[in-house]
């Protein structure tokens, strides 16, 4: 026999034991985007995200088509006392909603830029690619991470670490204001003027956990041509390389963000040819300064060993997916992450031996990306929610497509030896956009120094004291 579901209240999710259908008809009524429960035509493709190894299992989703909406939706959930979960693009779904009302912000796409004050409303379902095309005629970008399809609020919301990074700081440092729809259906907005404890919460201090955020006003960068791509040499030299990147990075100006990845690329036509189901060792990174600089500076990796293949080059901004190549289709992902401060000759060796493939077996991790930090970045984290999860040198993430159960779990017992062997050199701390599934609400708490998540505990309960937002970062 199951248990009945219950409320955050203590009470059995009303949901599941009345009669549904007069329970979504309320609020059809109510707002005027979709309403959909399990076995309507569009709920599988309403609740399903990128990533397909976390599906949430609602009893009833709102697609709303407006900021109404969300408050209607919200204020639905107080009175039916059920548990609310975010979804825009579901890139970095936690742990599933079972159960209670899934809003998913896929409708809310709208993106204003203000070309005078260089700053962008963006609405809480808009993909970085919306801001991007808003702000790329007047010579502006926002601080957009490796893929211009993550959702911008949700990224922002657990930090958001991009190609500008070291130069302007995670995207959270970028944000004016949020809106926000508080557990009790209430609209606020927050700033710097106005509720600073809780836009000191939102920016970077985790997603989904204080009420859905319906906008943001953020600041955007003066960039618009970079100079940007990758240098691909052998995967058999990526010790050597890893070394030589750990001691040249620290050294470049901040306008370099830069990274080195072990990265095992499919045999799919999708590829480019010289690429196509190699095993590479890869310097990669954006440069936002002077051109010829930039130039410059990787010229120094050039000279130093001739790569297979060279793809850095000038570029408007808004062609950056370029560097990372991120699939673009969804599919089951796993991720997970570790900082260092110094990245020992120890635990290089082990990140090369996890992510390059024994000769003659299929790779299970795709990626082992070490993006250099600091700069900006670092100097945030003092002040930020997220003090600890900004603070290292070395950002790790090791990425791995699941595409079956056999596969999953052989991927998850090689990230857990991995990590288990690489103990002695991180940090401890969690940076949450690089965590998924029950990892990310498992993590979460070393996102933050103890005193931080003292102030963010606090601030959950004042304004969510039922946990109706219980699938967050914060918890
Ligand atoms: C291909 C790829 C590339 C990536 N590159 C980077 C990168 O370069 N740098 C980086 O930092 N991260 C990167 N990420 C991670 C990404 O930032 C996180 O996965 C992020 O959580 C995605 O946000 P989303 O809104 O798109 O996803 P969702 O899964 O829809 O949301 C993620 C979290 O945010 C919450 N949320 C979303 N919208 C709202 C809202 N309006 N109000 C309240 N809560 C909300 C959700 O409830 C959920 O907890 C990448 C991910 C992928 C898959």
């Amino acid at each position: 026999m199951t248990a009945t579901p219950t409320s955050p209240t203590g009470r059995p999710e009303r949901l599941i034991v009345r009669t549904r259908t007069s329970v979504l008809a309320q609020l059809r009524d109510r707002i005027a985007g979709a309403v959909l429960g399990p076995g309507d035509a569009g709920f599988r493709e309403a609740r399903a995200g990128f990533n397909r190894l976390v599906i949430h299992r609602p009893s009833v989703i709102a697609v709303p088509e407006n900021h109404f909406d969300v408050v209607e939706a919200v204020r639905f959930a107080a009175e039916e006392d059920l548990r609310i979960t975010v979804q825009a693009t579901g890139h970095g779904t936690g742990v599933a909603a079972d159960g209670g009302l899934l809003i998913n912000t896929s409708r809310l796409t709208a993106v204003a830029v203000d070309p005078v004050t260089r700053t962008a409303r963006v609405a809480a379902g808009a993909t970085w690619k919306a801001v991007l095309d808003a702000a790329v005629p007047y010579g502006l970008a926002p601080l957009m991470g490796s893929a211009s399809i993550v959702g911008a609020i949700g990224y922002t919301l657990g930090g958001g670490f991009g190609w500008l990074g070291r130069r302007f700081g995670l995207a959270s440092d970028s944000v004016l204001s949020f809106d926000l729809v508080i557990p009790d259906g209430t609209p606020i907005r927050v700033s710097d003027a106005s509720f600073p404890h809780i836009f000191w919460a939102l920016k970077g201090g985790g997603a989904g956990s204080l009420g859905v955020v319906t906008s943001m006003e953020i600041a955007l960068a003066d960039v618009s041509t970079v100079y940007a791509g990758n240098l691909f040499y052998p995967a058999a030299e990526a010790e050597e390389i890893i070394r030589r990147f750990r001691d040249w990075a620290p050294a470049q100006p901040e306008a370099l963000t830069s990274a080195v990845t072990i990265l095992n690329l499919p045999p799919t036509d999708d590829v480019p040819e010289p690429l196509r189901g190699g095993s590479f060792a890869v310097v990669r990174g954006c440069w936002s300064g002077d051109l010829a600089t930039g130039r410059a500076i990787v010229d120094g990796w050039r000279n130093w060993r001739t790569p297979l293949v060279d793809m850095w080059d000038e570029m408007p901004f808004a062609a950056t997916d370029a560097i990372s190549m991120d699939p673009t289709e969804p599919m089951p992902v796993m991720v997970t992450t570790e900082w260092f401060d110094d990245l020992h000759d120890e635990a290089i060796d082990i990140i090369a031996g996890c992510a390059r493939p024994a000769p003659g077996s299929a790779p299970l991790i795709m990626s082992a990306e070490i993006r250099h930090a600091g700069g900006a970045i670092a100097r945030g984290a003092a002040h930020a929610a997220n003090d600890r999860a900004r603070s290292g040198r070395f950002l790790l993430e090791l990425i791995s497509m699941v595409p079956d159960p056999q596969v999953a779990l052989a991927v998850e017992s090689t990230q857990r030896v991995t990590r288990t062997e690489l103990a002695p050199y991180v940090t401890g701390a969690t940076y949450l956009n690089f965590t998924s599934g029950a990892e990310r609400a498992g993590r979460a708490a070393d996102a933050y120094s103890a005193e931080h998540r003292r102030r963010l505990l606090e601030i959950k309960a004042t304004l969510d004291p039922y946990d109706r937002f219980c699938h967050g970062d914060i918890g």
